[in-house]
Order: structure tokens, then sequence, then C-alpha cells
């Protein structure tokens, strides 16, 4: 359902992606993966159209999306500092875009309900953002994705800012919530376990100066990156230290 085919991107003189190929499919969880620096959150804006690339070809759904707007890209991102509006309950944080498009108060109230539910929000949806804690404040972050009901949701280490046991928790919420939407799902982190534990499959990024034609080093299943790996980088940085 998204498909990268050699994609450049640098910024000024400065390669950071070199011919990148990644397909997709749709419903897969897949996790990008790799050292700070390597292209990650590069790769998900472009994805998003919130970058260009220099060279190569995006398609979303079949449909090549090069210069196609992000607002019309029927993908949702999710980032790291939420950016939620704090002046704004959380129930119209939620439903700030479908209020902008002059969606029905009854339709509104109902998604947002739905949603609220799915995150489990319920109770929370007259509070301010200040209220929340972090763990409460993805989930609404969370819910103004699904909200939209993209066919791709794109996340930038949504859970790094939050503590282990709210980490472990969201961890298992998002695949839940992965399989009961049936969604693609785009997942970047540079923690290997989250990625092992997440990922239908698992694409590993290297820095360019680390990296040969791509730095692309390895696109797999979980085993395949363990047990299989196909060069020193990814055995590296997915294997146990020793
Ligand atoms: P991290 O794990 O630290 O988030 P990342 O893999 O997400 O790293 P990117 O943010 O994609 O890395 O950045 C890749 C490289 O591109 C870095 O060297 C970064 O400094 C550079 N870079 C990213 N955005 C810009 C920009 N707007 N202008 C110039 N250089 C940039
Ligand atoms: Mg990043």
């Amino acid at each position: 359902v998204v498909s990268l085919k050699g994609i450049d991107i640098s910024y000024g003189p400065v390669a950071v992606v070199r011919n990148l190929d990644l397909e997709i499919k749709s419903g897969e969880f897949v996790v990008l993966v790799g050292p700070s620096g390597c292209g990650k959150s590069t790769t998900l804006r472009l994805i998003a159209g919130l970058e260009a690339s220099q060279a190569g070809e995006i398609a979303i759904g079949g449909r090549t999306v090069n210069d196609l707007d992000p607002a019309k890209r029927d993908v949702a991102m999710v980032f790291q500092n939420y950016a939620l509006f704090p002046h704004m309950s959380v129930a119209d944080n939620i439903s700030f875009g479908m209020r902008l498009r002059g969606e029905a108060p009854a339709k509104v109230a109902a998604s947002v309900s739905e949603v609220a539910r799915m995150v489990g929000l319920q109770d929370q949806l007259a509070k301010r953002p200040g209220a929340l804690s972090g763990g409460q404040r993805q989930r609404v972050a969370l819910a103004r994705a699904i909200v939209r009901k993209p066919a791709v949701f794109l996340f930038d280490e949504p859970l790094s800012n939050l503590d282990a046991e709210f980490r472990a928790a969201m961890r298992s919420e998002l695949m839940r919530l992965h399989k009961e939407l049936g969604s693609t799902m785009i997942y970047v982190t540079h923690d290997q376990v989250e990625a092992m534990t997440m990922g239908d499959r698992i694409a590993v990024l290297a820095p360019l100066r680390q990296a040969g034609r791509s730095n692309l080093m390895q696109f797999g299943t979980p085993d395949e990156v363990y047990h299989r790996p196909t060069n020193l980088f990814v055995a590296k940085f997915i294997g146990s230290p020793p």
C-alpha cells in the first residue's frame, strides 16, 4: 500500500537517504529502526508529504503522491511531542479536524465517543491537555489520528517521552489498535526491543556514512533480521551485545 522506489533525500550538500526502496503491504505493521541520524524521521515525513525527495517515486494505495498535498494523502502522523491545543478540551482536540470540515455536530460527537472508547479516554473528554498525564496526552494524539480514519498511520517515536511502565502499556495498546483497525502502520523508533516486539517486518536503516548503495540495510521479519542478518551492521544493531 505504501511504496518507495529509489528515494534520495539531501539537505543542501548533505545526503541523508540514498536509493531507498520499501514496499509496505496493506495492513502491515512496519517498524523503521536505526541509530540517531539515519533518516527515520526524514523518511516518515517524506511519506506524510512534509518533505520532498530529490529522486524517486512515492506511491500510497497505488497512486503516485510525489506532488500530492499532505492533506490529501490519506495518512495521519503521530509525533512524540503531541502538539495538542492547550486551550481546548480533549473532546475538542480530537474533533478539531472534523469541525474544521464542517461535519454535523451529532456525527462529531458520535465519532469522538467511539474513538475515546478505543483509546480509553471516555472519562477525560472534558479536561484540558494540561490536566492529563503524558500517557493520556499521547492517547489524545492517537485519538486525533484515528478519528481521521487514514489508510496509513505514521508514528515518529510516539512513546519516547513516556516512562517504562506507560511505554509497555501503550505498546500493547497500539498493537491491539492495529488489530482492531486493520490499518497499515509505519512506526519509527531507535529502540531495538520495540522494533522486535512490534513489527510484522522491520526496516533497519544506517546513517549514510556507514551504509553502502542504500541506507536500507535489511527489510525483513523480526526472525529474519535477528537470525539471518545480511550484513554486519544489522547483526550488531539488532543482535544482543556480546
Ligand atoms: P533520531 O533518531 O535522532 O530522531 P533520525 O533517524 O530520525 O534520528 P533524521 O531526523 O531523519 O534522523 O535526520 C537525518 C539527518 O538529516 C540528520 O543528520 C539530521 O541532522 C539531518 N536533517 C534532518 N532534518 C534536517 C533539516 N531540516 N535540515 C538539515 N538537515 C537535516
Ligand atoms: Mg527522528
